[in-house]
């Protein structure tokens, strides 16, 4: 099942929750499920209020009608909003929560009660606060700021036009515990938002740490360069290291050879940066057909590769090398491209006694620079 391109915001491609490769109907049932948890969150909060209210209505402070006019309001809303996100219609739009509408609804109604009901509007005004949570907690920084300026300009804009009589209902004891009851309950939703926002935030903190582990755990088990197919410098320096033990202790001979495109910039710069892909592509198979088994071939970084010759005398090595650049310049390369032409240089060294690996790899680096200075297409011996 697939989203028709421009009918409507693409739930898949979009959501930032989407797994890789996850399907439609599962993004679907997934938001629906955060609606669903979300509204009946809403809803539970509108049913304090609505106790709340009640409670000024034992007391006196307001008449029943007022309490059964504010809950058909709520449930009215709640209603709608859990209607559309049911029958899926929000799933059109990036904001599937309907946050905005639902805000901006929830805001309207606080408002008008305020005004109706002006000796109970510390129930109203209090929810603001918690309205202003969900804000800082859901919306991005812009948005959110933008919200909160615009519910704390409408509330200044009611005290300021319509000159109500505000108050904290206290002349009963009922009264009174009302009162307390509404800022302890609005402390209670607040201190749950913050610590739901606070759950999340650690959730995800831990779930990036784990995978930034997976990463690097999959980066250690790689030994295959992507491009080429050749060994990446970790292996090709590990295998390196263990050919050099084993030869050493074995007293037999073992030759290394750098080897570097040449002139592969210009190769990029003219045919293109797909065609040097592709060249190195090339180049590593045709290495690959045409060594021993026991050789080993690595990339050693860009366009230079490290080719580890056991049991190779130096000029055996060298031998094999030129033949290598040989096989290499005479293949066809402008069947990628006209005019295409490839060649190789390389640095051969072969092991000293009691030299380490690294001071061998550098000789061979030196005679690489040496070919390279020479004209190209050639290769040197340390
Ligand atoms: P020289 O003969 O002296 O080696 O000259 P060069 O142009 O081969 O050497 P230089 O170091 O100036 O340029 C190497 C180029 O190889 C530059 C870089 O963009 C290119 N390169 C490195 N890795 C890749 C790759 O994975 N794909 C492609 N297409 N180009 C790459
Ligand atoms: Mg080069
Ligand atoms: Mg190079």
């Amino acid at each position: 099942m697939t989203v028709a391109a421009g009918s409507f915001y693409d739930p898949v491609n979009g959501d930032f929750e989407a797994v890789d490769g996850e399907s439609l109907p599962h993004v679907l049932a997934r938001r629906l499920r955060r609606r669903r948890q979300t509204l009946i969150l809403a809803g539970a909060s509108h049913v304090i209020n609505i106790a709340l209210l009640m409670l000024f209505a034992a007391a006196g402070t307001i008449s029943a009608a007022l309490v059964a006019a504010f809950a058909l309001c709520a449930t009215c809303k709640v209603a709608t909003f859990m209607a559309i996100s049911e029958s899926g219609l929000s799933d059109r739009w990036k904001d599937h929560f309907l946050a905005g509408p639902y805000t901006a609804t929830t805001c309207a109604l606080m408002l008008a009660f305020i005004y109706i009901a002006p000796a109970v509007a510390v129930v109203f005004l209090c929810t603001f606060f918690i309205i202003a949570n969900v804000i800082a907690f859901r919306a991005e920084p812009r948005r959110g700021a933008i919200a909160c300026a615009i519910m704390t300009g409408s509330v200044v804009a009611l005290f300021l036009m319509a000159d109500l009589p505000i108050v904290l209902p206290s002349s009963t004891p009922l009264e009174r515990t009302a009162t307390l009851l509404t800022f302890a309950a609005t402390l209670a939703r607040i201190m749950f938002i913050n610590i739901f926002a606070s759950r999340l935030r650690d959730n995800l903190y831990r779930r990036s740490a784990a995978l930034e582990t997976a990463y690097k755990r999959i980066e250690e088990l790689a030994e295959v360069d992507e491009l080429t197919g050749a060994l990446n410098r970790r292996s090709i320096m590990r295998l390196l290291d263990a050919e050099v033990v084993r030869c050493r202790q074995n007293g037999i001979a073992c030759s290394v050879a750098l080897i570097d495109l040449d002139l592969f910039k210009q190769i990029n710069d003219k045919f293109g940066h797909l065609t040097g892909d592709e060249v190195l592509r090339t180049f590593a198979i045709s290495i690959f057909a045409n060594v021993r088994a026991i050789d080993k071939f690595g990339r050693f970084g860009g366009e230079e590769f490290l080719l580890v010759l056991p049991e190779t005398s130096h000029d055996s090595a060298a031998r094999m090398l030129d033949r290598l650049r040989a096989i290499i310049e005479a293949l066809d390369w402008s069947a990628f491209s006209e005019g295409l032409t490839v060649t190789i240089s390389a640095g051969v060294a072969t092991l000293r006694e009691n030299e380490t690996s690294e001071s061998m790899l550098a000789r061979a680096d030196l005679a690489l620079y040496a070919a390279k200075e020479r004209g190209r297409n050639r290769i040197a011996a340390a």
